[in-house]
């Protein structure tokens, strides 16, 4: 998030520093996963419009980045498949196929939601697996999280006005004064755009009167990563939490567990061995594939469950960009946009989902007991 933020500010020719505590990457977005999956082409909603768009400019805004930089970011617009275990599940797919008809679509583009009796690639999924058929959707995409960093990275190193410091974290802000202060000092800013994952979530409860509960939590996932000979354009599979992600180079990623409550934030441990199995028996191509690395990360679960976006009610020169859950690397690009425009004071060529407000989620957590 504070990647794109930085790379739209240089657009923009805002002054920028973008400090992180860590290394770049070592965040929840520094994973292996990097699934693009649209929400529900039912009940549709400003939400769905607004990710809806969001995918669909993803493409252009890497293919731009892509050749702004010389670098791959690992994007593919590869699909997705969802096996339909029940005969009721086909029912109700054959609805969404319609609804898909309705509202994915794109100026001239239009994106489908096919549903077959029998999976529309072999050699991939299970075809027991869908004893009541398949969905196809033409919409999902996926990207190599760690690949789309470099990009975004190597594009900030030819910056102008954004200048990038790691291994310095913030320990507190005085949004007021325009403060933040570090182990080296203080940094004066004009405006402070805060995306720090789920440790955003703190740093804003600290900074907000009247709340009940946290604006925000961590919420874990693990995930892993397999070296098998499969074609990196095969869709996603999804079903049920399970994600598996062909991606190049002969690598296919497995995840996620959504964990509340854990004691060691970065450990994996028997609930991805048991994705594990499950992905093998879902892709039995995948049977023998080797693990080449198991991960864990804590996603930003605003408290409405929805990003979280915007200027602070009670401090205007604080702009807060996080809560992006499990769907940050679809929106990111879109969010950060939205966000830098709100600090710069200028006009954004799209509007928010209302919830996505920073004063939305803090009414809601004024209100919770
Ligand atoms: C297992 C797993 C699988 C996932 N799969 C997907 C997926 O398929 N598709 C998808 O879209 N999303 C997925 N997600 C979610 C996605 O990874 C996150 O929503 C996203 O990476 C959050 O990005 P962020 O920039 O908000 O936070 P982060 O990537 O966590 O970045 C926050 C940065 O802030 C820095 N920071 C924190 N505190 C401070 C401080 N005080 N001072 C300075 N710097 C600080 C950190 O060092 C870090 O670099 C997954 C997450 C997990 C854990």
């Amino acid at each position: 998030m504070g990647l794109w933020a930085a790379v739209h500010a240089e657009r923009l020719g805002i002054k920028t520093l973008l400090v992180d505590a860590a290394r770049i990457g070592q965040g929840a977005s520094g994973g292996l996963l990097g699934a693009l999956m649209p929400h529900m082409p039912d009940k549709w909603s400003e939400k769905k419009q607004f990710q809806f768009d969001a995918l669909v400019s993803l493409e252009g805004d890497i293919a731009v980045l892509e050749a702004e930089t010389g670098l791959s970011a690992g994007y593919r617009r590869s699909g997705r498949l969802i096996p339909l275990p029940k005969p009721h599940l086909h029912r109700i797919a054959l609805g969404h196929s319609q609804d898909a008809e309705r509202h994915w679509c794109h100026g001239d583009r239009q994106f489908h939601w096919h549903v077959s009796d029998t999976a529309p690639v072999d050699g991939w999924i299970d075809p027991n697996a869908g004893a009541s058929g398949f969905v196809f959707d033409t919409l999902a995409a996926r990207v190599a999280p760690r690949s789309l960093l470099k990009a975004l990275v190597s594009f900030l190193g030819k910056a102008k006005h954004v200048r990038l410091v790691e291994g310095l974290q913030v320990d507190g802000i005085d949004p007021d004064n325009g403060v933040a202060s570090t182990r080296e000092g203080t940094i004066r800013f004009g405006r402070c755009i805060l995306s720090a994952g789920h440790s955003s979530f703190p740093i804003l409860d600290g900074v907000t009167s009247g709340l009940h509960s946290s604006l925000g939590q961590p919420v874990k996932g693990q995930a892993a990563l397999l070296k098998a000979d499969v074609d990196a354009g095969l869709p996603v599979i999804f079903r049920d939490g399970l994600y598996i992600v062909a991606h190049e180079g002969g690598l296919v990623a497995v995840g996620s567990t959504s964990e509340n409550r854990f004691d060691d934030p970065l450990s994996t441990d028997g609930l991805l061995d048991g994705l594990l199995a499950a992905a093998r028996a879902m892709a039995p191509v995948l049977a023998d594939a080797e693990v080449v690395e198991r991960w864990a990360g804590l996603r930003p679960k605003a408290i409405d469950r929805d990003p979280m976006v915007g200027a602070h009610p009670e401090h205007p020169r604080l702009i807060a960009l996080t809560g992006g859950f499990k769907v940050s690397f679809g929106l990111a690009h879109r969010l950060a946009e939205a966000a830098v425009r709100a600090a710069a004071g200028a006009v954004c060529p799209f509007e928010l989902p209302e919830t996505f407000a920073l004063s939305s989620h803090i009414t809601v957590a004024s209100h919770k007991m």
